[in-house]
């Protein structure tokens, strides 16, 4: 397989975990209310290191035989960093008109600005682009609050302005759903707000097997192992949480692979509960 790509089946439908890149943040950022000690004893217990976080970016790529889906784009141009997914696809044998469906989790920058290309037009030309309703309204609405992340003012001016651009661009192409709803056979979109106010999880389900991608429901393990470790990139810490204990019951009690955008690459694996959270395995 090309660097950076990662194929397997989910029964009868192919799945291909594609790298857009990483970015570095600091790792306030994702832990804004760990206390420091501890979170750099389970920096450290991880190998990781203490002051940053490498976190990648995560595409998949659904081919059901009678569809090609994108779930999410990466960031695109926005770093030097990423942007790859164009070239991953060409790796796949797939191109920019073939795909007929993009789900956007969420309306962040490093899933949406994969969505536009350099001349500023939908990277995916034949594709209607799948958002939750909710986060359309949220992001084109006249104000924006985004006071409550605990990021710096200059990284939400960032992602608003970001949302803001992509959306307008896709406009024409976007299908917003207000529910839990099955995009094509085999691949429902589940809201799952509190990252974002309109966030989305996608499950691809097919012949009892399961791969359910989290988006940014968890952007780290240590979310996972520890549950009151809130992320700054989420609007609602609480009903964050809320979704991410959801899904965690929905992937124990059917015994699902997860995949999450900012997890290590490959970016999926299995969770056990260990201790009030859940202990990531990654693999497939
Ligand atoms: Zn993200």
């Amino acid at each position: 397989m090309p660097e950076g790509s990662h194929r397997f089946q989910v029964g009868p439908i192919g799945c291909t975990v594609l790298s857009d890149g990483y970015y570095s943040y600091p790792a306030s950022w994702f832990f804004p209310n760990a206390d420091p000690a501890e979170l750099s004893r389970a920096m450290a217990s991880h190998h990781l290191p203490q002051d940053s976080v490498l976190s990648p970016y995560t595409c998949l790529l659904i081919e059901t035989g009678r569809h090609i889906v994108l779930v999410d784009t990466g960031a695109g141009e926005t770093s030097r960093t990423s942007g790859a997914i164009q070239a991953r696809l060409d790796m796949a044998g797939i191109r920019p008109k073939d795909v007929d469906t993009v789900i956007l989790t969420h309306a962040h920058a490093d899933h949406i600005g994969g969505a536009i290309d350099l001349c500023g037009r939908p990277a995916f030309p034949n594709a209607r682009y799948v958002l939750s309703e909710t986060e359309w309204e949220f992001w084109t609405a006249a104000r924006t609050d985004l006071s409550h992340l605990r990021v710096p003012d200059a990284a939400k001016e960032s992602i608003s302005s970001m949302a803001r651009r992509c959306l307008g661009v896709l406009r024409h192409q976007i299908e917003p759903i207000d529910r839990e709803t099955e995009i094509v056979p085999g691949v429902v979109a589940i809201p799952a707000p509190g990252h974002t106010p309109g966030h989305l999880a996608v499950l691809i389900a097919s012949e009892g097997h399961y791969l359910l991608n989290l988006g940014d429901a968890a952007v780290h393990p240590l979310h996972l192992e520890r549950p009151s470790w809130q992320n700054g990139f989420d609007l609602a810490p609480d009903r964050a949480l809320d979704t991410r204990r959801r899904l965690m019951d929905r992937a124990l009690a059917d015994d699902m692979h997860l995949m999450a955008f900012h997890f290590p690459f490959p970016s999926v694996g299995r969770v056990a509960v260990n201790n009030g959270g859940w202990l990531w395995t990654p693999g497939w």
